[in-house]
């Protein structure tokens, strides 16, 4: 069977069987692929420690004919372990591997999107910014690299030059008066420069911008986001942001949900069935392991 070798970063883990795990990567090369890592679990594993999420990795598999069987892994990043130690980052981190998941195919290479999870994933094991921060530039950045890069300065319609004051998902970021869809939200101006900023790297603006701004502008990356995924990020619900680069996580509070995607939620439910909402509940066990021991 035709062996590869590649850069990874792991985006999930599941249990299989007595010993082994199904791990999801994203591979700098072939894009996303499903593998098998086998007695990962056995405390005498080799390289078990080495497939848990946010990992990156250098990884040799067999190619199988629906799992790849992992054969070698080596830690090129270790940033799971920083991460994991940050409720906020953690959170964060998670939101941006279930994002990876859904806008990536399986084999089908996007180099543009390892790169731009492995550096978000770099930075905030560096804790350089604060986490919700580089979770939003992330978000942007990924939706932009799939094709729905939002406007926030000139009229995403019909392209007027801005600064709009009216602000629209659905019409793809700010509008004119005159394209000004009902119902459009009207954020502060400086939440649109933030938002900008983030999308455009320009760290010294977004560094400097105000918490209350950061918060709304957090708001539109998340319904712009929701909008464009076929289906919900449950982790999002689990993401609260707070202003202190490194919390003591028992300190914090019980995190509060907006109440957009709450509604969201809710019409999720509706839509899809209780089956689909529970299968989704279910994907994130780590995340409700690290709640019940976090929160709980
Ligand atoms: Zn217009």
């Amino acid at each position: 069977m035709p062996l590869y070798r590649d850069e990874a970063v792991v985006l999930r883990t599941h249990k299989l069987g007595e010993a082994d795990r199904i791990i999801t990567l994203l591979t700098r090369g072939r894009g996303r692929v499903r593998t098998v890592a086998k007695g990962v679990r056995r405390t005498t594993s080799r390289f078990g420690a080495r497939l848990e999420p946010f990992m990156v990795v250098d990884v040799q598999c067999y190619e199988g004919r629906n799992l790849d069987t992992v054969t070698q892994a080596e830690t090129l990043a270790p940033y799971g372990d920083v991460i994991c130690r940050d409720y906020s980052a953690y959170t964060a981190a998670t939101v941006m591997v279930e994002t990876a998941e859904q806008l990536t195919e399986e084999h089908e290479p996007s180099t543009q999107q390892y790169l731009l999870l492995a550096g978000a994933l770099r930075s905030l094991g560096g804790a350089e910014h604060h986490p919700g921060l580089v979770l939003d530039a992330y978000l942007l950045r990924t939706l932009a690299i799939a094709g729905w890069a939002p406007s926030f300065h000139d009229c995403a319609k019909c392209g007027a030059p801005g600064p709009h004051r009216a602000f629209n998902v659905a019409a793809g970021g700010t509008v004119c008066t005159v394209c000004r869809p009902p119902g459009s939200a009207a954020p502060a101006p400086e939440t649109l420069v933030l938002l900008a900023a983030l999308l455009s790297g320009d760290w010294a603006v977004a560094d400097a911008s105000a918490e209350r701004d950061q918060r709304e502008g957090s708001g539109l990356v998340a319904a712009f986001l929701q909008w464009h995924l076929e289906r919900g990020l449950r982790s999002l619900r689990h993401l609260y942001r707070v202003r202190t680069v490194r919390p003591l996580p028992a300190l914090l509070p019980v995190p509060d949900q907006p109440s957009l995607l709450e509604e969201e939620r809710l019409e999720h439910a509706q839509e899809l069935g209780l089956d689909e909402l529970r299968a989704m509940d279910e994907r994130h066990p780590a995340l409700d392991r690290h709640l019940a021991q976090e929160v709980g």
